[in-house]
């Protein structure tokens, strides 16, 4: 039975996998610069640790993701903050240690720090994203700030205030977009929360009549172009009234939605249920003959009417059924049934009742 529910479509998986192959990709360059250095005889005894020590970090937290050890979002600040830490030891050795950085250069290094901030904004909302990248600047700045206090004499001093003067209209960039992007969200999830509202039954959480109209409406115009029929079942609660006189009207409430949920195990897959209003529900179940349809509905009678409801509470359903066919308009067709729904009431009620027309 179709039901409704707003969509939240999860990303979760996706995230986990770009996570996945992000450290792969990072471990796989990491390994291949350490090759590529050595060869060369560029490696130095610090840069062979921070090779070293990165490459089992990267190695923990492609373990831990792919083995799901930590929390999911654990697992990508962790990878944030290997990142962040790497950058910041490979600044602070290539710009104070002549020896031990020898063979780390800061321009290509300048190149990777703004994917850190473009990474901080991917993993977080628009306001920890922020607050992250302007605190990892900061780190930076304080870390190259000796650095740039020595004036020419600093090699990369001017490269390094671009970087800085780059990475701040960068987040400033990131902070806008990502703040946009999480208003649109924001906007989405509302409009679509508003459609949930308009097409459903508060009481039953079925499609209310509006909804039901369409769905009909929309089936009548496919059965018109000869692409299948279906049925149309109209059923009513048995002296409803006196169900509310007995259990006051909040147990009437209960009795309406336990019975909602029961109708809605007995249709199928693809059938739609929905409330039309009071104690009168219509469903409409595709691609059944006439006596198909007749079981369908006696079906339904009969699993409502041989269980309670709700507490000790019994009740019995009248139920009209006819089928579509071409050329039938929606007031046409919702009249028929609901004749049958009158034939089966004042036929004595907890029965079916059926119009089915030939074939024109
Ligand atoms: P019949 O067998 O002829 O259908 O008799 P009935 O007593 O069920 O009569 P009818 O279907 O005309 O009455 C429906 C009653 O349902 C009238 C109204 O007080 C009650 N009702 C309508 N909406 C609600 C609702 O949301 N909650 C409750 N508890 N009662 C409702
Ligand atoms: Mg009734």
């Amino acid at each position: 039975m179709n039901s409704q529910s707003v969509a939240t479509p999860s990303i979760d998986s996706f995230k986990r996998g770009m996570v996945l192959v992000i450290i792969v990709l990072a471990l796989l360059s990491t390994i291949a610069g350490w090759i590529a250095m050595g060869a060369r005889g560029m490696m130095t005894p610090a840069l062979g640790r921070v090779q070293m020590i990165t490459t089992l970090l990267l190695l923990a937290l492609l373990i831990t993701a792919w083995w799901k050890l930590l929390p999911q979002r654990a697992i990508e600040l962790g990878c944030l903050l290997v990142a962040f830490v790497v950058c910041a030891v490979c600044m602070a050795l290539a710009m104070y240690s002549p020896r031990y950085g020898a063979g780390l250069h800061l321009q290509p290094l300048y190149l990777w720090i703004p994917v850190i901030y473009v990474f901080a904004f991917t993993l977080t909302d628009h306001k920890t994203g922020l607050i992250l990248s302007l605190a990892m600047l900061l780190l930076f700045f304080g870390i190259s700030l000796p650095y740039l206090m020595r004036g020419r004499a600093a090699t990369y001093g001017n490269l390094t205030l671009q970087l800085h003067f780059v990475s701040a209209v960068l987040i400033a960039a990131l902070y806008f977009f990502s703040s946009y992007q999480h208003r649109l969200g924001q906007a989405q999830r509302t409009l679509e929360q508003l459609a949930y509202l308009s097409n459903t039954d508060a009481l039953t959480g079925l499609s209310n009549r509006r909804h039901m109209a369409a769905i009909i409406a929309g089936e009548l115009a496919r059965c018109g172009d000869g692409r299948g029929g279906f049925a149309i079942m109209l059923f009513d609660i048995d002296h409803f009234k006196a169900i509310n006189d007995q259990l006051g009207h909040g147990g009437g409430d209960k009795v309406l939605a336990a019975l909602a949920a029961r109708a809605g195990k007995l249709f199928r897959d693809g059938d739609s249920l929905g409330r039309w209003g009071g104690d009168e529900f219509v469903a409409i179940a595709r691609g059944l003959d006439a006596a198909a349809a007749e079981r369908m509905a006696e079906t339904l009678r009969e699993g409502i009417a041989t269980e309670p409801l709700f507490g000790r509470c019994r009740a019995t359903i009248s139920c009209g059924v006819t089928l579509a066919r071409a050329g039938d308009s929606l007031d046409g067709l919702l009249q028929r049934v609901d004749v049958a729904l009158y034939a089966a009431k004042r036929a004595g009620r907890d029965r079916v009742e059926g119009i089915i027309l030939k074939a024109s």
